[in-house]
């Protein structure tokens, strides 16, 4: 069995999702704070509670024989995190500290964690590889490298391996239309600009153009959601296999977009003419994200297969319009 935090939220359902048509049984967790009870499939049990409950955790892991542990439960908005910073110390260091100590506690064997190229802060690298200085510029990407810190030190001591997973810019939707973005108040780029595109709002607000990029606007590299929750699949069987070992591994395409180039996807694939307005740099905007894939490839046995910045909106405007159309018929 495994156990799945977070999985009725954004990236976790998309996760379920890849396991589940991977063959594999799972139990999720989820608070519903940002996730939904219908992101999780009828089939797989969703436990609703705090994935750091120690007391719910006792209870889980002496209920289930779980193999592993994909810890997906968090808060990722970097400008929340500056706003509040105890709440993303409590949501993402606090609890993953009481989810480790009760995994190590019931003999879990692979413990896999979302992290973030957050990690890296404004990197001093172009592509980043993992070990680039880890520099973080805000509390959201402070509390996700204080846990891969708590991750190594626990594996010095615990039979428990450990994959660090450190996510670039998701976007996209489940092709099939079983899942998608909808957490409300997103602020990222392609569900605001697909808010524009629809007429949900009046126009983008491109955050600086005077960068040191091609066009002056910032880059970053855009994976598909579905792509990511396959890379799930992959790392697990990375941790399966023998001699056991962890890793740390950046998860994007390798190439970026700059925010103009979106931009023009977005009308390209919508058939809008979105208006686009440029204000300032956004505080703590690094220029350039992009991964280097050097050791994913050479670690992870998959395969992109939705590479392509048209496709990743195409099957996020899909959702929005799934999204509207469920809020019309409720209304
Ligand atoms: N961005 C923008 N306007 C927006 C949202 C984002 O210009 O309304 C830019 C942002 O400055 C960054 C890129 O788009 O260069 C991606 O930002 P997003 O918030 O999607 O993800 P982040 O890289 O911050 O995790």
């Amino acid at each position: 069995m495994l156990l799945v935090t977070g999985g009725a939220g954004y990236i976790g359902s998309h996760a379920v999702l890849a396991l589940r048509d991977a063959g594999e049984s799972v139990v999720v967790i989820d608070d519903l704070s940002t996730g939904r009870r219908d992101a999780v499939p009828a089939d797989v049990p969703l436990i609703i509670g705090d994935a750091g409950d120690a007391a719910l955790l006792a209870d889980v892991f002496s209920a289930q024989d779980v193999e592993a542990v994909l810890h997906f439960a968090g808060s990722i908005q970097v400008g929340e995190s500056v706003a509040d910073p105890i709440k993303y110390y409590r949501n993402n260091v606090g609890t993953s500290l009481a989810l480790v100590a009760a995994a190590m506690a019931a003999g879990v064997r692979h413990f896999l964690f979302s992290s973030t190229a957050s990690v890296y802060g404004v990197p001093a690298e172009d592509p980043i590889p993992e070990d680039c200085q880890k520099a973080p510029i805000n509390p959201y990407g402070a509390s996700k490298l204080m846990v891969e810190r708590l991750l190594a030190d626990v594996a010095v001591i615990s039979p428990m391996n450990h994959g660090v997973l450190r996510y670039f810019n998701v976007a996209g939707a489940d092709p099939a239309g079983r899942s998608g973005q909808s957490t409300p108040g997103a602020t990222h780029l392609i569900k605001v600009a697909l808010a524009a595109a629809l007429g949900q709002r009046d126009g983008v607000d491109i955050f600086g153009d005077d960068y040191p990029t091609g066009d002056g606007t910032g880059i970053r590299d855009y994976i598909h959601v579905s792509d990511l929750a396959a890379a799930h699949v992959a790392a697990l069987a990375a941790l399966r296999a023998e001699p056991a070992r962890s890793f740390t591994c950046n998860i994007g395409y390798g190439h970026g977009y700059s925010v103009n180039q979106v931009l023009d996807a977005v009308d390209r694939v919508t058939g809008a003419r979105i208006a686009r307005r440029v204000q300032p740099r956004r505080a703590g905007d690094p220029p350039t994200l992009v991964a280097d894939v050097t050791r994913r490839r050479a670690l992870l046995d998959w395969q992109p297969r939705f590479d392509d910045i048209d496709r990743i909106i195409a099957d996020a405007l899909a959702w929005e319009q799934q999204l509207q159309r469920r809020l019309a018929e409720s209304n």
